[in-house]
């Protein structure tokens, strides 16, 4: 898990809440058609199009808009908090679609059953929202034959353990093809470092460190680490 830095709303979403009378309220189900594309974009934008929980790449097409806060239109002990729902503060990008509608589906079938769509109206003890979110999890590689298996662990610092397990469970972050592309991931990263010397691949592991592009840069950057300082 990353830090998501939030930025500002799409100008186009503000304007929208801004037309609230005493007719007409903004509701996130009233979120439609260019308006809600737009903020998506905005969250895909400042996620560096990777997936807010797990971290494999996304696209609008793959990916839907994920409640931090849920929305608790099911949860019904607790208020329905309508402008928690369209709060940009509490909005992030997570992989997976609710619905089958998409013709990407099939590639993204698996992530059902962790990340957004598995959290549901769960709330999260460790979130990317959190500065250091980071510091809560490690990853273990385990070799398999010629491939690699990467599995997230909670910390061991004793404080934020159980915080961490409970996260992990909450977004199922070990599910059988999230482990396997963790390892996908890790074996292109062993594959470009080969060759280069210390200094080189220290600053391969900064790049990674940094929000970007690649797929879950920040599992990779810290087995890379291990590799570097085992201790
Ligand atoms: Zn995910």
């Amino acid at each position: 898990m990353r830090y998501i830095k939030k930025g500002q709303e799409p100008q186009s979403f503000t304007d929208w809440k801004s037309q609230e009378n005493d007719d007409w309220k903004p509701t996130y189900k009233t979120l439609r058609g260019q308006i809600k594309a737009e903020v998506h974009d905005a969250l895909l934008e400042e996620q560096s199009y990777t997936c807010c929980y797990c971290g494999m790449s996304i696209t609008r097409n793959i990916s839907h808009i994920e409640h931090l806060q849920p929305q608790n239109d099911k949860t019904p002990n607790l208020p329905k908090d309508l402008a928690l729902a369209i709060d940009f503060t509490n909005l992030l990008a997570s992989c997976g679609i609710p619905e089958k509608s998409n013709l990407e589906y099939e590639k993204i079938l698996h992530c059902v059953y962790h990340c957004g769509i598995k959290k549901g109206n769960n709330l999260l003890a460790v979130h990317p929202l959190q500065p250091d979110c980071d510091v809560f999890f490690r990853y273990l590689l385990i070799p398999q034959g010629e491939e690699y298996d990467v599995e997230i662990l909670p910390t061991e610092e004793p404080d934020k353990q159980q915080l961490a397990a409970d996260t992990i469970k909450t977004l199922n972050l070990n599910y059988s093809k999230l482990i396997a592309m963790r390892g996908s991931a890790i074996k292109g990263a062993l594959e470009a470092i080969e060759g280069l010397t210390q200094e080189e691949i220290e600053i391969f592991i900064k790049s990674y460190e940094q929000p970007n592009q690649q797929a879950f840069s920040f599992a990779i950057a810290y087995i890379l680490k291990q590799f570097l300082d085992p201790n």
